[in-house]
């Protein structure tokens, strides 16, 4: 017995240590086994009635007590959800009960009554009980059929896997039963049963505790491995392959259930030659295989296997499938690169590729070209997005079919700009002009001819940014932008001499507008009988450096900087001043006619600012007529059209400049509230050669007729176009033929004098 109690104090230490949540029930019940053991060595060990009574006492108690924490561990074990409920109250009752009912023993003796009797001439204390006894017995009886239920219970409704810890518990609990019940029966003088409960405690500490289910984790192994989506493959050391799960058969190709032809599939899908393939190396690789016409990649891994002593044993494979992985990846990565649009190199991929080629090739002579489309903005808004995206990704294929050389690289690098490296060798000028030749067939005939400017940067210093050659190939476009003709523009140092002019310009405006550089060109206006009534305004740039400019030097400068506005507001200023000055010295018949940018809506609000004007010099608006390109119309025709609106309710005149140049169409004419038409000069440098142009200003000038708008034409040179131009019904002119633009001065002795 005490090695029973010294076992059972173990067991009650490593519990206590154990942070399972069962480690308290078991704990409860190894410390009040604890107290029957150690009252059954004192009665074993003492002849004092008084003490041994005492002892029986307890050791009646403790054992009702440990079957209530056997039941209530049991419950627990068995993961009944009842801690509180109606049946451990019952069972509480009971023990509180018998407990009183024992400790009631010392008066009423109805349990027990001791007595010292002689044995073999020994004193010994004979035990008799009495009938209360049976019913503690009774009791404990119930306590442990509840216990038996619950395992028994359970161990029908759990998995095959778990049964194993419950019967052992239940049957330790079974043969405990009996043990006791045969020894109640016997009635021996010193009571032995206790070992039972004893053994009984310590399988349930080694079972709760203890225990490791190892038949439920091999099980576990297997289905993990079984039913995972990676290949798993073990090789003894002899190469044979003695385990191949489910997904290792698949990938493999393997005959269910036959492992034996693992290593040589492993082989055919890694490609290695059976006495090169190291299969001890741990090691990974990549491998594709073709299967029905589908591609599959495959991740090997590959692991030596060591036994505890450090011996190989063998190797393991691990298969990963990662065919829509890596697909995702390559398309991430081409989206990366790519442009969505048109497939070929975005930006920085293409700037990358041009270093790489230049590094790799550094004797050999390579081009940038660069390609821009003329006003895109217009075609996308003109045509739609859907006309504009298919002409993008037909310069795309263009470029795939047509620039083919393995040192030839292209790209999207801008919106509508594309750009290529081509090696000078293979380089042909013819090649890109009848490419941009073709490209405006994209399947549509157009008013608007879409044109492509083409600029080349033969490279000098490979070791310069790739984004500086484009810069470079872009400025040669710059250069040719206004021309009609297509050609290839090549970057020279001119070009750098154009971009600093632009500096120079800008830097320059302000200055100029103060120290009065700026100044105000007048040409005249004539009518049909050639009278001067009144004159376009245009701006002239007296350089101190640069001498005399003409627009065309610096307009279209500021027009892209955005600082048009500034001297445009001056000019408007200085035709304000010049009306005035000549309302006040009578001269109220000559009105003056100032441009307006398409910008300068952009810019501010136009109707505000030569209102404001007007009022400032208190002018008849009428005399003030604005120039306005039908370019405006391009976009917010809405509010466009509300400005021109706003702009002829005050008063003023507005005509529609430079019409028939761009994109005008007739339709256009009808729409836009205009009370003067001006047609442009490219109809006259036209008509010398073409009758059908002429057929064409006719007709605008009878539409214009029709609406009551009457027309201008300017760029009048010669006395045969006035006289078509009389014929065809225009009401007034515009040209070199009456008078070039001059300043206010000479313009005022040649048309004022004679007041
Ligand atoms: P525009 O409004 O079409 O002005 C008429 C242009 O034609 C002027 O050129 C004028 O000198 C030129 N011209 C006049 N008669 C003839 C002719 O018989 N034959 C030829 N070949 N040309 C003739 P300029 O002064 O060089 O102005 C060019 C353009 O600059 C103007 O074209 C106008 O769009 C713009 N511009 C001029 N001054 C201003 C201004 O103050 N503000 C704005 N926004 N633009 C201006
Ligand atoms: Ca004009
Ligand atoms: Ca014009």
């Amino acid at each position: 017995m005490a090695i029973l109690a010294a076992l059972t104090i173990f067991c009650l230490v490593r519990t206590s240590r154990s942070d399972r949540d069962i480690a308290p029930y078991v704990s409860r019940i190894l410390f009040w086994l604890l107290v029957p053991i150690v009252s059954n060595m004192v009665i074993a060990l003492s002849d004092n009635i008084t003490v041994c009574k005492f002892c029986f006492t307890i050791y009646f108690i403790s054992t009702t007590v440990l079957l209530f924490y056997f039941d209530e561990f049991s419950l627990e074990f068995c993961n009944f959800e009842v801690k509180h409920s109606a049946l451990t109250k019952v069972l509480l009752g009971l023990v509180i009960l018998d407990s009183l009912s024992l400790v009631l023993n010392h008066a009423f003796n109805h349990v027990f009554v001791l007595s010292l009797v002689e044995l073999d001439g020994k004193m010994a204390i004979e035990f008799q009980s009495k009938w209360y006894h049976m019913v503690h017995l009774g009791i404990s009886a119930v306590l442990l059929t509840v216990a038996i239920v619950v395992l028994s219970y359970k161990i029908v409704k759990t998995s095959k896997l778990y049964r194993g810890r419950y019967v052992i518990i239940l049957l330790a609990c079974i043969i405990t039963t009996i043990w006791e019940t045969t020894h109640i029966v016997i009635n021996d003088k010193i009571d032995r049963s206790i070992v039972g409960l004893g053994i009984c405690g310590i399988f349930i500490y080694l079972y709760s505790i203890e225990y490791q289910p190892l038949a439920l984790m091999e099980e576990m192994k297997k289905t993990v491995l079984a039913t995972i989506s990676d290949g798993i493959l073990f090789f003894d050391d002899n190469r044979d392959c003695i385990y191949a799960n489910s997904a290792a058969q698949l990938q493999l190709g393997m005959d269910m259930n036959d492992t034996s032809s693992g290593f040589e599939k492993l082989l055919a899908l890694t490609g290695e030659d059976r006495e090169e393939s190291a299969y001890y190396e741990s090691k990974m690789m990549t491998c594709t295989s073709l299967e029905n016409g589908h591609e599959y990649i495959y991740d090997i891994e590959f692991h030596k296997l060591h036994d505890l002593q450090g011996k190989l044993i063998g190797s393991f494979a691990k298969i990963t499938d990662t065919t829509e992985r890596t697909k995702r990846e390559n398309l991430n990565r081409f989206l990366a690169t790519h442009d969505k649009l048109t497939g070929i190199y975005n930006t920085d991929r293409m700037y990358d590729e041009v270093r790489k080629v230049l590094q790799a090739n550094p004797d050999k002579e390579f081009y940038i070209i660069a390609s821009d489309i003329k006003e895109f903005k217009l075609v996308n808004d003109r045509y739609g997005r859907e006309f504009a995206d298919k002409l993008l990704v037909k310069i795309a294929d263009m470029l795939r079919d047509k620039v083919v050389s393995p040192t030839t690289r292209y790209g999207r690098i801008g919106s509508d700009k594309f750009g290529v490296l081509i090696e000078k060798e293979n380089y042909k000028e013819e090649t890109f002009i009848n490419a941009v030749k073709e490209v405006p067939n994209v399947g549509r005939n157009l008013v608007i001819p879409i044109i492509m400017h083409v600029g080349a940067y033969e490279i000098e210093d490979k070791n310069m940014p790739v984004s500086a050659m484009f810069d470079r190939a872009f400025i040669a476009i710059a250069g040719v932008k206004h021309e009609a003709d297509f050609k290839i523009a090549y970057y020279e140092d001119n070009a750098r001499d154009s971009m600093l002019w632009d500096q120079k310009i800008t830097e320059q405006l302000d200055n100029a507008i103060l120290t009065g550089q700026i100044v105000p060109y007048l040409q005249a206006q004539v009518s049909r009988d050639g009278k001067v009534v009144g004159a376009e305004v245009l701006v002239r740039w007296i350089h101190p450096e640069e001498g005399f400019m003409p627009p065309g030097r610096f307009l279209s400068i500021l027009e892209k900087n955005g600082m048009i506005g500034k001297i445009d507001q001056y000019i408007w200023e200085c035709a304000c001043r010049i009306l005035r000055r000549w309302s006040f010295e009578g001269r109220n018949d000559l009105y003056l006619s100032v441009n307006i940018s398409p910008k300068d809506f952009y810019m501010m609000d136009v109707p505000e600012i030569i209102i404001g004007l007007a009022d400032k010099y208190e002018l008849d608006r009428k005399r003030l007529r604005l120039e306005i390109t039908e370019t405006i119309m391009m976009d917010d025709v809405d509010e466009k059209l509300k400005t021109i609106d706003k702009l002829r309710e005050a008063g003023f005149i507005v005509e529609m400049d430079d019409f028939g140049s761009g994109y005008s169409s007739l339709n256009m004419l009808k729409d836009m509230p205009v009370d003067v038409l001006k047609l442009d000069m490219i109809f006259l440098k036209d008509t010398s050669q073409n009758e059908r142009t002429k057929k064409i200003m006719s007709l605008i000038i009878d539409l214009a007729k029709s609406l009551d708008v009457p027309v201008i034409a300017e760029g009048v040179e010669t006395i045969e176009q006035v006289d078509f131009l009389v014929e065809m019904g225009c009401d007034y002119f515009q040209g070199y033929y009456f008078a070039r633009p001059v300043s206010l001065d000479e313009y005022e002795k040649k048309n004022l004098s004679v007041s």
